[in-house]
């Protein structure tokens, strides 16, 4: 009796595999765009945590405030 792992490999419907981008969304003025778009992004430390705000550039809301994740983190 032999076990087939199947499906280690999800295809994608349609078999284009969609670009994974963040899109934000901006209630207020309906303003669409990646995050890689013309957001105003700010970026400063709060107690030690480097966070990064995106905000509309139509409206100037703040949408959202996230925590930048460093890559080079001393073990
Ligand atoms: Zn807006």
């Amino acid at each position: 009796m032999v076990m087939k792992s199947a499906q280690t490999h999800p295809v994608a419907e349609g078999g284009t595999p969609a670009p994974r981008k963040s899109v934000l969304f901006c209630p207020t003025c309906g303003h669409r765009a990646p995050t890689e778009g013309n957001w105003v992004v700010t970026e400063r430390s709060v107690d030690g945590d480097h966070r990064r705000a995106y905000g509309c550039p139509t409206c100037g809301r703040t949408l959202v405030v996230q925590p930048v994740f460093e890559e080079s983190i001393p073990a």
